[in-house]
């Protein structure tokens, strides 16, 4: 062992675990691309001001959890928290608003927040995010949901809950935030609460305390104080999700961590994961390019946790098939045996076939358990004497079989024997 660890919060992706994230990343970013969706990578960093006016400075992930410093040139930078804001950066950036709307980007990355470690919350997690830009029709709300639906759906998972809400836009929301503020103001809350209460009042509706969401039954509803465009397009929405078959339920306490959200939000929960029940969320941010200094440009995205995906899978029992795993090994005997052997999974690896060669001088023996541990279907035993007869002997991991090969023709032959063993 090392004198290092990973830092605190953090941990490492190694095989064979590392192959499910890999999968799981791969799944649920799929069906945006099927959607039209472009690849967008921005950096692991950005100005710190990007994230206090996007993400907005009342907002525990901004107040508390950035990881924020000067660098060298006395820039104040911060690890990236989240992907919205920086995608929305990037975008206006580059002037994709003047083309073609909706700009739809997906993304896949690491993003940093210093929160309390537990199962769950990282310090650095993985994301997949996707987002469209520059439209307020409602169907492109319902296709970012069913997209994310149907990403957690494809791994066979059935304890994933979906919950609707809108937060209303500036029209309502602030007598919506007028009304539950003198609702609040008569609470018996404690300092630190009421003054979240101050600077954002929709936040408390989230405290998990039994002693607040007590006192919380009869506190106004956003979904009563909706404006009439507001409620046509939570109408809308829920008309899409029921056309496309995404059940949900509808939560009117639903608030996100996040301050520029408008309108619909929503957030997939799993049964299975304990407090950090959260597998992905997202919603409308009508306003946020406005607070970055660009133009109107409603729009919508979300982005789900690949670490909680991850043991969601695991609570449910459920296997991702992992990467390509090793198809044939290869045991070369001897130094001629060797040449011909690295020469040979070179031309069984551009054919496309997963193929590993037993390094090193740890003999026949040695070599065998090395192929036992790699999977293979197929051990390819190369000796110098084969090499003198043009042959190599092949063994059928599962079944023990053995049968020589010509070496002429042995990619071809391997080949025709693995899609036997698929069939
Ligand atoms: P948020 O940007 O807070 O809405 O987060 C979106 C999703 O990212 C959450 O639902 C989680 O699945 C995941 N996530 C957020 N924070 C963390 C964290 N600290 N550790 C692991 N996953 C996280």
């Amino acid at each position: 062992m090392s004198t290092f660890r990973a830092p605190k919060g953090t941990y490492d992706l190694i095989p064979p675990a590392s192959a499910t994230h890999l999968a799981v990343r791969e799944t649920l970013a799929a069906l945006p691309r099927l959607a039209g969706y472009g690849y967008v990578e921005t950096p692991a960093f950005e100005d710190t001001a990007v994230f206090v006016r996007g993400v907005g400075e009342s907002t525990d992930v901004v107040s508390k959890e950035m990881y924020t410093f000067d660098d060298k040139g006395g820039r104040s930078i911060t690890l990236r928290p989240e992907g919205t804001a920086p995608v929305v950066r990037a975008a206006l950036e580059a002037g994709l608003q003047q083309g073609q709307l909706p700009v739809k980007l997906w993304y896949s990355g690491s993003y940093y927040r210093y929160e309390r470690m537990q199962r769950g919350r990282y310090r650095h997690f993985a994301q997949i995010g996707a987002e469209a830009l520059g439209s307020a029709d409602p169907a492109l709300d319902a296709e970012l949901i069913w997209l994310a639906d149907s990403g957690f759906r494809a791994f066979g998972l059935q304890r994933t809950r979906l919950l609707l809400n809108t937060l209303g836009d500036a029209t309502c929301r602030p007598l919506y935030r007028e009304a539950l503020v003198a609702y609040l103001a008569l609470l018996d809350l404690d300092d630190d609460t009421r003054r979240r209460a101050e600077i954002n009042p929709l936040r408390v509706l989230d405290d998990k305390r039994p002693e607040v969401r007590e006192q919380l039954v009869d506190a106004p509803l956003i979904t009563d104080h909706l404006c009439e465009a507001c409620q046509q397009h939570h109408a809308a929405v829920r008309t899409f999700l029921d056309d496309l078959g995404v059940a949900y339920a509808e939560d009117p306490r639903l608030v996100r961590g996040l301050d520029y959200y408008t309108r619909t939000t929503f957030e997939f929960v799993h049964d299975g994961l304990g407090s950090q029940s959260a597998l992905g969320g997202g919603g409308r941010y009508d306003g946020l390019s406005e607070s970055l200094g660009g133009p109107p440009l409603p729009s919508v995205g979300w982005a789900l946790g690949v670490d909680r995906t991850v043991l969601a899978l695991e609570a449910e029992g459920i296997e991702v098939a992992g990467s390509a795993r090793c198809e044939v090994y290869v045991v070369p005997l001897g130094d001629a045996a060797r040449r011909r052997s690295v020469a040979l999974a070179a031309e069984l690896r551009s054919t496309g076939v997963a193929t590993d060669i037993a390094y090193g001088d740890r003999g026949l023996k040695g070599a065998m358990r090395g192929a036992d541990r790699s999977g293979a279907r197929f051990t390819l035993v190369l000796g110098d004497r084969d090499l003198e007869a043009g042959t190599a002997q092949c063994k059928e991991m599962a079944s023990g079989d053995q049968s020589s090969l010509q070496l002429a023709t042995v990619v071809e032959e391997l080949e025709e024997k693995l899609r036997r063993a698929v069939s």
